[in-house]
């Protein structure tokens, strides 16, 4: 329950007005640079060519982003045989495999990619060590799609690594011939502390760190770690399939604090909110920021809010849109 201040009125007959409910909003939150780049593609092919458009995979992992480009006429799909001959077709944020890349050519499909360069570079950086020889260690979620794009880099010469404890149990061919990188979405604590047991079986191994992790997932996670401690109640707002969103959560709660995952306004359970006089509300990459609109405005009819923003860093990232979407410039003369 919101707490409540006793005042009196003017008759000096005493009476209860609510306290307003704080609401903790932690800058950076919501859509990067890649996901709106990644939407951008998809809308703009949407307005070039008209529907349909099929996209493998989910364009970015949200549920309303998705039903949103499929009612304008996305088609979304899992494996590149669901997609018709010569179509149009696109890649998602997340990255596939060169394999893919390789059977969207051999079919003669229009494939346009919404990989995002912080995920292409890791991409880039697991070639460039399997070219020199080494087996390339990454640091990731068995299934997760960025995952899988990454291992298909260099499937013969990569080894997945989940958690510090899995460091003991790695097999490799040569100690001398090893590089680590890693997803760009997850917790950068559990980075580093892989990092380091890796270093410490394997000092000859090359990597850098949580340097891979993306600037939008650590920000968010930083703008976090900095009004954690003040809150009662976290609330995230990402679909379940967001590594992103979720290593929020998971930060919340590590930090000792409620959190949950919510696709929507319509997911919050009032029981969170009974004892919580400051509620911190974010979101993942991939959520739109509409739905902590959305969020803020349910908090609101319960009763009154003061909404604070809490600016961590601001974000100026930009990705440009593949050549052929760019807008074309006006010949000066
Ligand atoms: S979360 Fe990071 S890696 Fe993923 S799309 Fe956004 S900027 Fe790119």
């Amino acid at each position: 329950m919101a707490p409540e201040l006793r005042q009196e009125d003017h008759l000096g007959s005493p009476h209860l007005t609510p306290v307003p409910r704080r609401v903790l909003l932690p800058a950076p939150r919501s859509f990067c640079a890649g996901v709106e780049r990644a939407i951008e593609i998809v809308e703009r092919l949407l307005e070039v060519h008209g529907p349909p458009v099929y996209v493998r995979n989910q364009i970015v992992h949200n549920a309303h982003v998705v039903a949103d480009l499929e009612a304008r006429g996305a088609v979304f799909v899992g494996e590149l045989d669901e997609v018709p001959d010569d179509a149009l077709v696109v890649f998602s944020a997340h990255g596939v495999a060169p394999a893919v890349e390789r059977e969207a050519a051999a079919r003669g499909l229009d494939a346009v990619d919404a990989t995002c360069p912080l995920v292409a570079k890791v991409h880039a950086e697991a070639k460039r060590a399997a070219d020199n020889g080494d087996t390339v260690i990454l640091i990731g979620h068995e299934g997760h799609e960025e995952v899988v794009g990454t291992v298909g880099v260099a499937p013969d010469r990569t080894i997945l690594v989940d958690s510090a404890d899995a460091v003991a149990d790695l097999r490799v061919p040569d100690p001398a011939k090893l590089t680590y990188l890693s997803q760009t979405t997850l917790a950068v604590a559990e980075v580093e502390a892989i990092a380091a047991a890796l270093q410490q079986r394997f000092p000859a191994i090359k990597g850098q760190g949580a340097e891979d992790i993306c600037y939008a997932t650590s920000n968010r996670q930083a703008a976090v770690a900095a009004v954690v401690a003040e809150a009662d109640l976290v609330l995230v707002v990402g679909s379940a399939n967001s590594s992103n969103s979720n290593r929020l959560v998971e930060l919340a709660r590590t930090a000792g604090v409620p959190a949950h995952l919510i696709e929507d306004a319509g997911a919050i359970d009032p029981a969170w909110l009974q004892e919580a006089e400051t509620v911190a509300v974010t979101a993942g990459a991939s959520a739109p920021p509409r739905l902590v609109d959305e969020v803020v405005q349910s908090l609101a009819a319960l009763g009154p809010i003061e909404v604070i923003e809490r600016v961590h860093t601001r974000e100026t990232q930009e990705f440009l849109l593949p050549q052929r979407l760019r807008p074309r410039t006006a010949h000066p003369n």
